[in-house]
């Protein structure tokens, strides 16, 4: 029986040990399966820690996600289409969910499929070295309970590490003499600490606009937003601005000094600016090596590692789906390995990921949110077209919809979009208004959410 490793049991690994399990319960002999997460518990970024820096065993924290995060997209963007938000909380919810709320959606799925026999928790993988002579992978672990290092032999490996977890941090003139609180959004754990301060947030991607838009619900004095190439250009609230970008941080500690002049005091600087997709544990030749990117180079279909097929990564682009995303790729990777999708050749695979990438590069350059977010439904589409994933490309169509109709609702007002709803293609029933709008709404429990 051929045995395949996965490495983390965040969404992307849950999705694709549900995919294999799906297969079994529709009868079908699947490989030995056996997923090593570093974590206690699986969900990956969902997982609240309280910890910065190292966890217990002196791992670097993986999850980075704050207190009262809730979702920056609709719940109909992320649906799984074996498992309705419906069938989890027994009634309609809200369209965007708090965190803990999808934490307990995602884990509920994974406990339904009664997968956690798979998974050896606290067990952090080291190395994964591949045997030409042998056509076999060892990969290398470390049971940080038992204190035990050891390797097994598999037949395939599907990297499903994420790569929001390792901090990208420029460095900026005088950071160093900053007198304020200065740390990167991986570190952040709750925006109470910035009531009543000066907040300065350096970047403009979605995890930027989220801090700074926390930080006004919670009560920050002012928020200066500081952009490297063009503003986020929402409508902000009246003690929220954008700037170009940090120049420096002055002598004094304090007073920061940005391109074209603008200078301020601040009492906090978050640093938003990114991760790195960083895989040390994967052996030269099977390392992915790649920027935040729609469509990263290497991968065919987006998962295949063309320079080894029988690697594969899960959930590596840039997101604006995100669950059934991991699904779909996660179903096309278990048909691969099961041999129900036959690959092509390295030459057609290479010459398949150039022409998308074409088409990425060309929607990048329209920098158009929306059109990024429908290349990558369109992607999505040809991968659910070759498997049987129960959401088919017609229902993915349909969410370009909400992806458009999400900008707009984010270009009319920046702190009420979570506060509309929309059709689920899972089930066709509207996500029920909430009875708190966002910005007022403190309690994010997963009781007080779904009440
Ligand atoms: C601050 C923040 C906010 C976000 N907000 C949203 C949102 O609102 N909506 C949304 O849909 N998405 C959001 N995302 C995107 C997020 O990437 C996905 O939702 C999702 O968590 C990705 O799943 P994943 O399984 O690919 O990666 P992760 O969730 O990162 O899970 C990876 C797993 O791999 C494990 N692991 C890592 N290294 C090893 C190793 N060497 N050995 C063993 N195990 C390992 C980790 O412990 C973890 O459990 C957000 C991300 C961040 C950082």
């Amino acid at each position: 029986m051929k045995r395949v490793a996965i490495i983390g049991s965040g969404p992307s690994g849950l999705s694709q040990m549900r995919a294999f399990r799906s297969a079994e319960e529709k009868g079908a002999q699947i490989p030995e399966i056996v997923c090593f997460e570093k974590q206690s518990d699986w969900g990956g970024l969902w997982n609240y820690n309280w910890r910065t820096g190292m966890d217990a065993h002196g791992e670097p924290v993986h999850a980075g996600m704050y207190r009262n995060l809730w979702s920056n997209g609709p719940k109909e963007c992320l649906e799984l289409a074996d498992y309705p938000f419906e069938e989890h909380f027994g009634k309609p919810i809200a369209s965007y969910p708090t965190r803990p709320v999808l934490a307990d959606y995602i884990k509920g799925r994974a406990e339904k499929s009664g997968i956690r026999k798979w998974v050896r928790f606290n067990t952090p993988v080291r190395m994964v070295t591949y045997s030409e002579a042998r056509s076999k992978f060892t990969v290398m672990v470390h049971d940080r309970m038992k204190d035990v290092v050891y390797s097994e032999e598999f037949d395939h490996v599907v990297v499903a590490t994420g790569h929001f977890s390792i901090p990208n941090v420029p460095f900026f003139e005088g950071l160093d003499t900053f007198r304020g609180r200065l740390l990167h959004s991986h570190d952040l754990r709750d925006v109470v600490e910035f009531i009543d301060q000066d907040v300065l947030v350096v970047g403009r991607s979605f995890s930027a606009e989220d801090v700074a838009s926390q930080c006004y619900k919670f009560g920050a004095k002012s928020i200066t937003i500081s952009y490297r190439s063009n503003p986020v250009g929402y409508n902000w609230p009246d003690n929220m601005t954008e700037v170009p970008l940090l120049e420096r941080v002055e002598a004094n500690g304090r007073t920061c000094r940005f391109k074209g002049g603008f200078t301020k005091d601040f009492d906090a600087i978050i640093l938003c600016t990114g991760y790195l997709h960083d895989f040390p544990f994967m052996a030269e030749g099977l390392r992915l090596k790649t920027e935040n990117r729609f469509w990263p180079m290497g991968l065919y279909e987006g998962v295949v590692w063309e320079s080894n097929p029988k690697v594969f990564y899960l959930g590596m682009q840039d997101q604006f789906y995100t669950f059934f995303l991991f699904d779909a790729q996660a179903w096309f990777v278990r048909d691969v390995i099961m041999g129900r999708v036959v690959l092509p050749s390295g030459e057609e695979m290479a010459a398949h990921s150039r022409k998308w990438k074409v088409v990425e590069e060309k929607t990048y350059a329209t920098q158009d949110i929306v059109q990024m977010i429908w290349f990558q439904a369109d992607y999505i589409k040809e991968l659910v077209a070759q498997t049987d994933y129960p959401l088919r490309p017609d229902d993915v169509e349909k969410t370009k919809q909400h992806g458009l109709e999400w900008k707009l609702n984010k270009d009319e007002n920046i702190m009420g979009f979570r506060d509309q709803v929309f059709r689920s293609v899972v089930t066709g029933n509207m996500g029920r208004k909430l009875d708190t709008p966002w910005l007022t709404a403190f309690d994010d429990s997963v009781e007080s959410y779904v009440k």
